[in-house]
């Protein structure tokens, strides 16, 4: 269970609104601190924890810098990415680059910033050799494939997943590093994705320590950087609960200390890629509701809209969602509550059992932070909202306007017409 409650009244809310008008996207920047301190003291027994917060999840340079304040780093995987982190300043192995069929101008900008070097696949290596040298740090990332069946039925499918290296490829991959003169190795994964049961996050680090153990007692080489991943879990839905991050690291303290420890790898870096966990519960989406009609079903249309927060859209996901003033009002209406692309899949919640909604309602939908904002889009030209941060005293900064037409009509020269 967790209860979703918002971080502001209904007239501090309006009195935002009259400044910046809906929709946007608002950050409650105590909580996403308070919780990313939580995460790191868990890990305080672990030497030289990390957390990469995951850029793609809220690419904003202020929430960035927030999180650097914090002593977490950044994950990147895009040119844009990495040039954010150079904005705000995060270089070095403060900056893990975890790409995909990467363009070599995005390991070169990685390389020059100084970032840890995360190779998606064995054919890297020559790839990257023949266009310049190869960094002294490379970090490979694994994907156990059907290996995994048996261990833990929570965790998916890692063999329909285009990431990483079978375990063949790693030994191999190492092997040719290690000849090549590359002297420091890290293993990373990510065989979960919204995860919130404690035991599959646990498992994918017991896997990872075996794996660091085989690689040093095969090849000699012992691993100074292990990184699980993102994929710690967001409870979407009031029924589900969060991840402990304590029941969490003491279920991987176990696994360290029985399988890395007896191999001298107790000075190992464990890191997380979290995205999600960071940053996702304390963002919301601020809509007003400025329509409703009553046809076969009963709609509430917002100035929202799916090109503001894609998940529910393409993926089916839920968001909880609270009338502003009506938290407490019996929930004795069923609405399908709407954006207004012209697409049928554009809708924040389906036959939802809420307060009555009438048009001027302020409407907040939850659990918005992460892969939020940053999935926006502009299919029938919306436009993508403001995004705000809201400060522990109540003041709010703009950390990013919102589009005008003139942004969305930048890249078209008019004059050739
Ligand atoms: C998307 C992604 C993450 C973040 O995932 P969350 O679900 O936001 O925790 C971390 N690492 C990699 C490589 C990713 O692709």
């Amino acid at each position: 269970m967790n209860k979703k409650t918002v971080p502001f009244t209904e007239e501090q809310i309006r009195s935002i609104i009259a400044k910046y008008p809906t929709p946007f996207h608002i950050y409650d920047e105590k909580a996403i601190v308070d919780n990313v301190r939580k995460l790191i003291k868990a890990f305080d027994w672990a030497h030289d924890f990390k957390e990469y917060f995951a850029v793609k999840a809220a690419p904003n340079p202020y929430l960035m810098r927030l999180l650097q304040k914090e002593g977490v780093g950044a994950d990147c995987s895009s040119m844009a990415e990495l040039e954010l982190c150079d904005k705000v300043g995060i270089s070095g192995h403060d900056i893990v680059f975890s790409s995909n069929d990467t363009p070599y101008e995005e390991f070169k900008r990685a390389m020059e910033l100084g970032a840890l070097i995360n190779l998606d696949d064995i054919s890297m290596i020559d790839f990257m050799e023949q266009r310049g040298p190869l960094p002294d740090w490379i970090c490979a990332r694994y994907n156990p494939g059907p290996l995994l069946q048996g261990g833990n039925d929570i965790i998916g499918t890692p063999e329909e997943a285009k990431y990483g290296m079978t375990r063949e490829q790693i030994f191999d991959a190492f092997r040719i590093l290690k000849e090549k003169g590359v002297s420091h190795f890290g293993l990373h994964t990510m065989v979960v994705s919204n995860e919130l049961q404690v035991t599959g996050l646990i498992h994918t680090a017991k896997m990872m320590f075996e794996l660091a153990a085989e690689v040093q007692e095969l090849l000699g080489i012992d691993i100074e950087f292990l990184d699980f991943g993102g994929g710690i879990g967001l409870p979407y839905r009031p029924e589900e609960s969060f991840i402990d991050y304590d029941e969490l690291s003491a279920g991987i303290k176990q696994y360290f200390e029985a399988i890395m420890v007896p191999k001298g790898l107790e000075k190992c870096r464990l890191s997380f890629e979290c995205g999600r966990a960071i940053t996702g519960p304390y963002g919301y989406l601020v809509t007003t509701a400025i329509h409703h009609k009553h046809i076969w079903k009963e709609y509430i249309g917002v100035d929202a809209s799916m090109a503001n927060l894609m998940r529910p859209g393409m993926y089916g996901s839920y968001h909880y969602l609270s009338v502003m003033g009506k938290e407490d009002a019996p929930k004795d209406h069923v609405y399908d509550v709407v954006g207004s692309l012209c697409e049928n899949c554009d809708k924040f919640a389906v036959d939802r059992s809420l307060p009555e909604i009438v048009d001027g309602d302020i409407l907040v939908i939850h659990d918005a932070g992460a892969h939020g904002h940053s999935m926006g889009f502009n299919y029938n030209g919306k436009l993508r909202s403001a995004e705000l941060l809201l400060h522990a005293d109540g003041t709010v900064t703009q950390i990013r306007r919102a589009e005008t037409l003139d942004d969305l009509f930048a890249t078209i020269d008019f004059s050739n017409l």
